[in-house]
């Protein structure tokens, strides 16, 4: 009895002794980041909606249970280990009494069944992870593989450890029926049987069976707490954390404002040589950029539903957190190091890891090329997809913000892009004059605001930069004001005092150009004292809706989908022209999954007579990008398969008539995906994509507007 006391108390105090230094050391790792006071205000701002965070995502596993069977296994194994706690209690009374029970509770029947049934789930659980892995195996699937780049060998570590947990608590239990220390007479379903083949062993081989196996099951659970603490399954400790400090309702919509020292950025006031501008190198990092670094789990989801992965590109979400975390763990000791004289006495791998620009090339040979930050379209899929709510758009722009603004390096393509922004307020440089123009083509008035918006108008139908200037996006522009003309809805429009919101600037990483923009913008709509705003532009709609409060400017905004849906729903629209077609429709990722606005667009749809709805594969939240996001509209796309042909070729899996979206951006790069294929003879002359406000237009009764051919 009291070497087996010994023998489990000094396991645990060396275990504890291990994982304990441990994590002192990651907790000063992360805290070297940058401060990051806006996390703990929310924190203190929202606790019933961060409560209810933990509850959904962490107890629930609510983002792991979208995808069934893994999210299934992962609900077992979850909630196995947090039942079987209880064992871990009895297993260390047994060191010291052969008769410990839980107090009040350890001999109810119901504790030794729920404690037998959540065992055996993690045996299920962990046999369905070794066939997933079994099947999704970078060996032979390569990059299709989530687990492309992934730990596995840490993982199959993992598996086995767990495997042995649960092995060891059943053969212990087994013995402790025979000898008479199982505190529960009945329940515990799968003691009882391993205690059944027992049984014939005897008493005394029983008894050693006993002590051995509950010696060796603290030893394999204060194993696997040491190989917790080194290895992705860190995120059993730091995902509900991770998740507590997450933005919510996600890390999508809104980018953050840039942050030096825990305070925004002012560029008035800003020194590049003091502040910190974006990520430039690890340290730059926030405690909580460095918290999802060390919670990202391998398990490649993002990676999965990448677009610019599953195009060929060498940009994966997952390897840009494990790139970061694994550069991190290398300059540790040169960050944790307490004076210059213990950083000159490292090893020179050390120092040289130290010196690694986050990006870069050749000599400046960086943690990653420069390629794979440049390579994103912001679509947002791996925010989604991410069960432990890791913000890898932050990390990425975060990531550009320091390559445009500190060492002006980005694809030399959209320095005019940006050029123009500054200079004339329009990607194209078109200038203001060119904005009202679609006017003209329109057979009724709208009116252009001259200073503030009359009392009677009730909406301000904001264009954007494509939908007042680019030909094809033009076509939905006054398919929308025909239709809120015939609606007898109330607009009017800013004309040549629109500017281009800064989206395509901010998703570069140029911060300053963005703020411009914004600031001129907010002081228009606030001085034209802006009532609702419409925004035929999913990129507009966000920035408005969602960015530009953080610079003071507040305002309703609803996407013209959403106003449309109602007003057919209220009557006021009727499509009554059939429209005999196989539609599928596509999702603007900034519309969709960033905004969730996925069911107006389908409504109108259905309610036009003759159309005949056929979704995609990928729609909705795992909808796929066009590869507009992200100010990718403005670079060339010179690595893999394009991500506009990908995406057709996958709406040409439903053998459409009509493609639609509800976005300029998808409109435009769908359609030249579309004039490439019919150029190589894979899709027939008469598909088309359109916005869903120009085939309801088509349908409702004197709503097709003026000069307006078709799309394409
Ligand atoms: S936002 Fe989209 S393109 Fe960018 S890393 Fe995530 S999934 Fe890939
Ligand atoms: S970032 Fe999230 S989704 Fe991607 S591998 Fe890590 S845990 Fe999985």
């Amino acid at each position: 009895m009291v070497l087996r006391i010994i023998i489990g108390l000094a396991l645990t105090v060396v275990a504890f002794a291990i994982a304990g230094r441990r994590l002192w050391w990651l907790y000063r790792l992360a805290t070297s980041g940058q401060p990051a006071p806006e996390r703990i205000e929310a924190l203190r701002a929202q606790p019933a909606q961060r409560a209810g965070a933990e509850v959904t995502e962490v107890f629930g596993q609510r983002k792991l249970l979208q995808w069934t069977v893994p999210g299934a296994a992962h609900f077992m194994t979850f909630w196995g280990f947090t039942i079987l706690l209880l064992t871990i209690i009895e297993s260390y009374g047994d060191l010291f009494s052969k008769t410990f029970a839980l107090p009040w509770i350890g001999h109810w029947a119901f504790i030794g069944f729920i404690e037998d049934l959540f065992a055996v789930a993690v045996l299920v659980g962990i046999a369905t992870f070794a066939v997933i892995r079994l099947r999704s195996n970078p060996k032979t699937e390569g990059r299709e593989s989530r687990f492309a780049g992934s730990h596995t060998g840490a993982a199959w570590l993992v598996l086995l450890l767990i495997f042995l947990v649960i092995a060891t608590l059943l053969l212990y239990r087994g013995a402790q029926v025979n000898t008479g220390d199982l505190p529960y007479a009945h329940g515990a379903f799968a003691s009882q049987l391993v205690g059944h083949w027992f049984a014939p062993l005897g008493a005394s081989a029983n008894q050693v069976i006993e002590t051995v196996m509950i010696l060796l099951q603290l030893a394999v659970v204060l194993g696997f707490l040491v190989l917790v603490t080194y290895s992705k399954h860190l995120h059993i400790f730091l995902a509900p954390l991770n998740v507590l400090f997450s933005r919510r309702p996600n890390g999508l919509r809104a980018l953050p404002p840039m942050r030096s020292g825990g305070k925004v950025l002012d560029f008035e006031q800003a020194d590049p040589d003091a502040d910190v501008f974006g990520i430039g190198k690890i340290e730059d990092l926030s405690w909580k950029g460095m918290l999802d670094l060390g919670t990202c789990t391998e398990c490649g989801r993002c990676q999965s539903q990448c677009p610019a992965w599953a195009t060929g590109k060498p940009l994966s979400p997952k390897m840009v957190i494990l790139d970061l975390r694994d550069h991190a763990f290398a300059k540790a000791p040169y960050l944790l190091a307490g004076s210059d004289e213990a950083r000159d006495q490292l090893p020179d791998e050390v120092k040289a890891e130290a010196k690694r620009p986050i990006v870069g090339t050749g000599e400046a040979h960086g943690v990653m090329h420069p390629d794979v930050i440049w390579s994103c379209t912001n679509c947002g899929a791996c925010v989604q997809e991410c069960p432990v709510d890791i913000e890898h758009i932050d990390h990425i722009t975060a990531m550009r913000r320091y390559q445009v603004l500190i060492e002006s390096e980005f694809p030399s393509e959209a320095s005019g892009m940006l050029r123009n922004l500054e200079n004339k307020g329009d990607p194209w440089g078109m200038g203001e004059s060119k904005r009202a123009e679609w006017i003209t083509e329109l057979d009724f008035e709208v009116p252009v605001v001259d200073g503030r918006i009359g009392d009677d108008v009730e909406y301000l139908f904001w264009v954007g930069c494509a939908g007042a200037l680019e030909d094809r996006a033009k076509k939905t522009t006054k398919a929308i004001a025909t239709l809120l003309h015939t609606a007898g809805v109330s607009f009017a429009v800013l004309g040549p005092a629109e500017t281009c919101t800064g989206d395509p600037a901010r998703r570069m990483g140029n911060e300053f150009v963005f703020s411009m923009l914004a600031q001129q913008n907010i002081e228009t709509l606030n001085e034209a004292r802006a009532p609702k705003i419409i925004a035929s532009c999913p990129h507009c709609f966000n920035t408005i809706a969602n960015e530009y409060p953080q610079l003071g400017g507040n305002y309703e905004v609803i996407h013209h989908t959403q106003l449309l849906a109602m007003l057919v729903a209220a009557g006021k629209l009727t499509p009554v022209t059939p429209i005999e077609e196989k539609v599928t429709y596509h999702d603007p990722c900034f519309l969709g999954r960033h905004n969730r606005v996925f069911t107006p667009p389908r409504e109108i749809m259905e309610q036009v007579p003759g159309v005949r709805v056929q979704e995609m594969h990928r729609c909705k939240e795992r909808g796929f990008c066009c590869g507009a996001g992200g100010a990718r509209m403005w670079m060339e796309e010179r690595i893999g398969k394009r991500i506009n042909i990908e995406r057709i070729d996958e709406a040409l899996g439903t053998d459409p008539d009509t493609i639609s979206t509800g976005c300029p951006f998808c409109l435009v790069m769908l359609g030249d995906a579309i004039s490439a294929k019919k150029s190589s003879g894979e899709a027939k002359d008469s598909l088309e994509v359109v916005d869903v406000a120009q085939l309801l237009a088509r349908s409702v009764a004197g709503s097709e507007p003026a000069g307006t051919p078709g799309a394409d």
